[in-house]
């Protein structure tokens, strides 16, 4: 089958040609499924039925089965659990602020960066997403929520970057003023460092709020917990930072998620402050979130205000991140990992 919702409209234009067809049913076909974001090919009802039989008989458009939905009772957080056309799961949590509405969309089934605190890697890798799975993940929670999503962050389960490819395709659909028309400035990309890609998204200049599992100081530390800074050690990782924005003006967010004993006393906030001063940016700090096979536990929150204080007193921007969905089990990676042991 032909995954028409990943075509950007060019290519889309290019599909039509080959069967014959004038470019104006492109666009139409782009507008059904970007700007009305119907699930259905019998909605598209402009088109001659005949054309919509065709496509249907060759092109899936991608729908996402709605397996579990729970909603917060305290911040109407509402957690989504996904289940592919393949049968495998994903996840996306919708958030209410002040400013709008933030859907957190995953990436990948599964991750292959190991991190150690993290639920979406422990089972491994299976695949990575397809565009229009990322894309849908937007329309499922702006139809099923009846409200326009305004904030995306690329957070939920797997590495965006190591999906490269297909990331930068969904950045641009989701963008596209014939579809969501989002602006990328109202998404933010979350990594554990990839490097190279860092280096590759800054000449890109696309405006994105880049995001950078830091989680330690020392190299030693970060190895421990994160096998990609193996690869890729923290000083090669602030370069390509410096770069990054340099090149695009952005700020760049630190995440510093704060583990019991690992990563959270007074010696490392310093550390932290002064790895990151002078830079433009901004560190968000997360108490860890339980994860049963990590082990890992939250550091207290007089500790967690000790280190903000620090970096704050230092110069650096620190904010300790605010739990939505506690009543829900919010933090990603946790649905897919039940329904997948069977336990839903
Ligand atoms: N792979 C990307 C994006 C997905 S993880 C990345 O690493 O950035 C999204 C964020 O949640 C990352 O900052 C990740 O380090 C963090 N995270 C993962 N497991 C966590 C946990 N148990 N507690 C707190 N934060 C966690």
């Amino acid at each position: 089958m032909i995954d028409l919702k990943s075509m950007l409209l060019p290519e889309m234009e290019e599909y039509f040609r080959t069967l014959g067809l004038p470019k104006f049913r492109s666009r139409q076909v782009f507008s059904w499924l970007h700007a009305k974001r119907v699930s259905s090919f019998e909605e598209m009802t402009d088109l001659p039925a005949g054309l919509r039989q065709q496509l249907a008989d060759e092109c899936s458009l991608t729908s996402l089965v709605t397996e579990r939905k729970l909603v917060s009772r305290l911040d109407g957080t509402v957690k989504y659990l996904y289940r592919l056309e393949d049968g495998n799961h994903i996840e996306s949590v919708l958030m209410r602020y002040e400013h709008g509405i933030s859907l957190c969309i995953s990436s990948q089934v599964g991750c292959r960066m190991g991190c150690a605190f993290c639920a979406s890697t422990k089972a491994g890798f299976i695949r990575n997403l397809t565009a229009s799975e990322i894309l849908e993940q937007v329309y499922a929670a702006g139809r099923d929520s009846g409200e326009r999503i305004s904030h995306i962050v690329m957070m939920g389960i797997g590495e965006p970057l190591d999906n490269y490819e297909n990331v930068l395709r969904f950045l641009e659909l989701v963008s596209a003023p014939e579809g969501l028309n989002l602006s990328h400035r109202h998404i933010s990309l979350s990594t554990c460092g990839l490097v190279d890609k860092i280096y590759d998204l800054a000449d890109r200049n696309l405006q994105l709020t880049l995001s950078i599992s830091l989680h330690a100081t020392t190299d030693g530390t970060r190895g421990e917990i994160m096998p990609v800074n193996r690869r890729w050690p923290i000083a090669e990782l602030l370069k390509a930072c410096r770069h990054y924005t340099d090149a695009t003006h952005r700020r760049i967010s630190y995440e510093y998620a704060l583990i019991a004993g690992v990563n959270d006393s007074r010696e490392q906030a310093e550390e932290l402050a002064a790895l990151l001063k002078g830079s433009l940016c901004h560190v968000n700090l997360i108490p860890v979130n339980y994860v049963k096979e990590a082990g890992y536990r939250q550091s207290g929150r007089a500790q967690i205000y000790a280190f903000q204080k620090v970096l704050c007193s230092r110069g650096v921007n620190a904010t300790v991140r605010r739990t939505l969905g506690a009543d829900i089990n919010a933090a990603c990676g946790q649905l897919r990992r039940e329904a997948e042991n069977g336990q839903t």
